[in-house]
């Protein structure tokens, strides 16, 4: 098996689910796996892909790849894998990677699953589980091309860390002015230090707050673990939270290493957009409230007496 993963990066930083792919291709074929990385991307953050399992780093240093042009990244890699005669692609499950690989699939003729959550069964046929309906069911799913494409679920692998270092290498791709037909002409970010769809702990705040007025708890549980905020959708329905913040069905879906659910009752909608979050805390004052079914450490607590002790705590051991 030829593997070849496909990096994604934000402002010349990695993504950790883009780490988490190369880790996954190292499972799967060893040693021999090779990445391909798009746009100004430091040394340094070419090594962190090495670290995580990569043998080599194709590297094509285009700038104008820096911004997520779908079609250009599509053009860029169906080109990598005919020159690495990889028969398979790993990468994470995104918005832009879930765009890039439907039509790399089309070009390479290959089977594309996405929300992968673990190694394929190879004993007999090519069977592969992936997480379906926002994560409350798997589903396992034969392919039977020869080249195959599968995008992994955020959170799904461990990233290996004791991997050595990788050879980089520079490629040289033919980009034409049809890749960059769209352009994307600005960039506005929502506000906050770390944007909520990329954070790695998520503090959240529900109607339990009461009001407004009491986010300055979420915020400083928030700031003492350097976690992004977000909300349910009530809060922000009633504009005591940006729109941005909603998590859940119908808002920002995260994929976090730690979830803080901070009065929050835990609808099927909430989990909805929670379900793929490596741990997840609950802070309520309902000890029947149905979130704690979905936690793996709760605290059956009033939020005004528990977020400050919590807060501190941790600003404590830090
Ligand atoms: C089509 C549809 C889509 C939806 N999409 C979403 C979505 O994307 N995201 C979403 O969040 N919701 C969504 N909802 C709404 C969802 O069904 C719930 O109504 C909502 O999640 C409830 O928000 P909440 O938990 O903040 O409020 P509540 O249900 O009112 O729960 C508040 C919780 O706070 C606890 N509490 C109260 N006081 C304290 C205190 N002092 N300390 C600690 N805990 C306390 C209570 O015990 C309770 O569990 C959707 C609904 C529909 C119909």
């Amino acid at each position: 098996m030829s593997v070849l993963v496909f990096i994604e990066a934000a402002d010349g930083v990695v993504k950790k689910s883009s780490l988490e792919a190369v880790s996954y291709g190292f499972k799967l074929a060893g040693a021999s796996v090779t990445a391909i990385a798009m746009g100004s991307i430091s040394s340094d953050e070419l090594a962190k892909v090495g670290a995580a399992g990569a043998a080599k780093v194709l590297h094509i240093a285009d700038s104008r790849l820096d911004n997520g042009v779908i079609q250009a990244y599509a053009s860029a890699l169906t080109q990598a894998v005919d020159k690495t005669g990889a028969d398979t692609l790993v990468l994470a499950t995104s918005s832009l990677g879930n765009a890039v690989a439907a039509r790399v699939a089309v070009s390479m003729q290959a089977a594309l699953v996405s929300n992968v959550v673990d190694l394929p069964e190879t004993g007999s046929g090519f069977k592969v589980k992936r997480s379906i309906y926002t994560g409350k069911a798997f589903a396992m799913t034969e392919v039977t091309t020869a080249k195959k494409i599968l995008a992994i679920k955020k959170n799904a692998v461990e990233i290996k860390e004791d991997g050595a270092a990788a050879s980089v290498e520079a490629l040289v791709v033919n980009l034409t002015d049809a890749d960059f037909a769209a352009k994307i002409t600005s960039v506005d970010k929502a506000e906050g230090d770390v944007l909520l769809p990329e954070a790695d702990i998520v503090v959240s705040g529900g109607r339990g707050l009461k009001g407004p007025e009491n986010w300055g708890m979420i915020e400083d549980l928030a700031k003492s673990l350097g976690a992004a905020t977000g909300c349910s959708k009530p809060v922000s329905d009633m504009d005591w939270r940006p729109h941005h913040e909603h998590v859940g069905q119908t808002g920002v879906k995260v994929s976090p290493s730690l979830y803080i659910a901070v009065g929050i009752s835990g609808a099927i909608q909430h989990l909805a957009g929670v379900n793929s979050s490596k741990y997840i805390v609950v802070v309520n004052k309902d000890p029947e409230a149905p979130f704690f079914k979905a936690a793996d450490y709760g605290i059956a607590g009033d939020a005004f007496e528990v977020l400050p002790k919590l807060t501190e705590a941790i600003k404590a051991a830090k």
